[in-house]
């Protein structure tokens, strides 16, 4: 783990470096030094970007058996040295250790598809071109070529896992990338890097630089970056997009995602399930995930039976020191955090919510919150909370609760608790997000399937098959006289 004293240096084109300036990172928990780290300069942030550009074409042309075993390596050393960077992810990111343990298996996850992806990417052969006369004799085929570079932007609240997100896809199509760091949280992504040197992927093939945030506007308009890969805020997300509008920009963004519970999930058993899911899932890593529950919406037949399950489940969460293992709800990032969230929740009040549970802040933790009474324009339902509170809604029927999950500039994701398959494929319909997690709350993201945000929770789609095919576009050949 890396420790004060000298700073961490940082993956210029496959080689350590160290800038003129330093960048320190504390722990959320008791802002403890966890480490420092060299901070690029605009030159050689120039000399990173340069390399990815020279060796654009002759990466793209890497067999795929090399990208996939470079792949396939660093799968295997994040899964051997998964208790260590766990470890560094909870220190810099006051995440507990639990859900610091499910990011790293999540991260050999990635790794994985991305080796097997690598492996099978391909063009192919297009629909059959004599099915009108002019096509008679010919036959058109495919293969993918990589826009160029990507720049991959990440944020705090995933420091390992996001990531890799950017790096893994665009290693298995053979574009060479430039991944950016959160400030708070530079040293995964930087450990990321130690991985990847151990690879014999070519030297410009990625770097891993903790640009300072004044100096991204430059890199977000060099034209040697034809692709954005952002995860992050919606304001900076959409800021970039409207400053590049010619380029590739794929928005991974913010949400305040629903959890709904139908009339007909009504057992004792599903209430206990939803109330243990809700509860979990609105306060994993203090609610800072793009893809926890924030609004939770409960059909008037199962609101007064699934209410007190809430409560107690909340209340039953472990609260504290994020290196304890058995701590369930951490700090957040810093206390500016904490304390935006505590306004909020002190604004829904005073306009008449109710605090069921939770409510107060020490420091940088919130203790988790269950609201009931929220105005529809307070700030609570209408902003990313990015914090462990959850708003209660009643509403009655299915159509009602679609309405209220829709009534949202956001649209990630949805979970829906009912035993109703055409209630399923109803809402499939209905909600205006980028995926609908039926029977579970709408906090679950796999590798293989297609993610993203609806709304202004973003635009293209990420698991690593899709960022594949957004980092490349279909080439064609068309033979004739066959
Ligand atoms: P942020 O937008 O503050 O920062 C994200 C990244 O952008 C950081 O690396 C930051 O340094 C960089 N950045 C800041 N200003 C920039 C600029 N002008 N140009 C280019 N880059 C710039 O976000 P955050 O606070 O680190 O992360 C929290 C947000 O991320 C939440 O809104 C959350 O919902 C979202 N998020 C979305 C997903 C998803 O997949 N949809 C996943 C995780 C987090």
């Amino acid at each position: 783990m890396t420790t004060t004293g000298s700073p961490r240096p940082f993956w210029l084109a496959g080689r350590e470096a160290t800038g003129e300036s330093t960048v320190e990172v504390t722990s959320p928990w008791d802002g403890s030094a966890v480490g420092s780290v060299g901070v690029p300069t605009a030159a050689q942030t120039e000399e990173a970007v340069a390399a990815a550009a020279a060796v654009a074409d002759a990466f793209a042309a890497t067999p795929a058996h090399v990208r996939a075993a470079a792949l396939d390596l660093v799968c295997r050393r994040v899964g051997e040295r998964a208790d260590e960077i766990a470890r560094l992810i909870s220190a810099e990111n006051g995440k507990p250790m639990k859900w610091a343990r499910l990011e790293v298996a999540r991260c050999v996850s990635v790794f994985r598809w991305a080796a097997d992806e690598a492996r099978r990417f391909n063009g192919g052969i297009a629909q059959r071109l004599d099915a009108d006369a002019g096509g008679t004799g010919r036959l058109a085929l495919t293969r993918r070529v990589p826009y160029g570079p990507v720049l991959g932007i990440a944020p705090f609240n995933f420091p390992l896992n996001l990531c890799a997100h950017k790096v893994a896809p665009a290693l298995a199509a053979g574009v060479p990338i430039i991944l950016k760091p959160a400030p708070a949280t530079p040293l995964s992504g930087l450990l990321l890097g130690d991985l990847l040197a151990e690879t014999d992927l070519p030297a410009g093939a990625w770097s891993v630089l903790p640009v300072p945030n004044d100096a991204m506007p430059a890199l977000v308009q060099d034209e040697r970056l034809p692709i954005i890969s952002f995860t992050g805020s919606v304001p900076v997300g959409w800021s970039i997009r409207d400053a590049v509008p010619r380029k590739r920009v794929t928005l991974e963004l913010g949400g305040n995602g629903a959890a709904i519970v139908l009339a007909d999930y009504a057992s004792d058993a599903d209430l206990d399930w939803a109330a243990q899911r809700i509860a979990t899932f609105s306060n994993y890593q203090a609610g800072q995930s793009c893809i926890s529950v924030q609004r939770v919406i409960a059909d008037d037949a199962v609101y007064d039976r699934l209410v007190p399950r809430l409560i107690a489940a909340v209340e039953a969460l472990v609260t504290g020191d994020p290196s304890d293992e058995a701590t369930d709800v951490g700090p957040l990032i810093n206390e500016d955090a904490a304390r935006r969230v505590e306004s909020w929740v002190d604004e829904a009040t005073e306009a008449g919510a109710k605090v069921l549970t939770g409510g107060a802040r020490e420091g940088a933790s919130y203790v988790p919150t269950v609201l009931e009474g929220v105005p529809t324009d307070a700030k609570v339902a209408t902003e990313e909370v990015f914090g462990p509170v959850m708003a209660l809604t009643r509403v009655s029927g299915e159509e009602a609760a679609y309405a209220a999950a829709n009534a949202s500039r956001f649209g990630l994701q949805a979970g829906l608790f009912t035993r109703d398959v055409h209630a399923a494929f109803r809402a499939h319909r209905a909600l205006e997000v980028g995926g609908v997690v039926v029977g579970d709350v709408p906090s679950y993201r796999a590798d293989q399937m297609p993610y993203g945000g609806a709304k202004q929770s973003g635009v293209g789609r990420e698991g690593v098959r899709f960022a594949m095919e957004d980092y490349t576009y279909e080439r064609v050949m068309v033979l004739t006289g066959l």
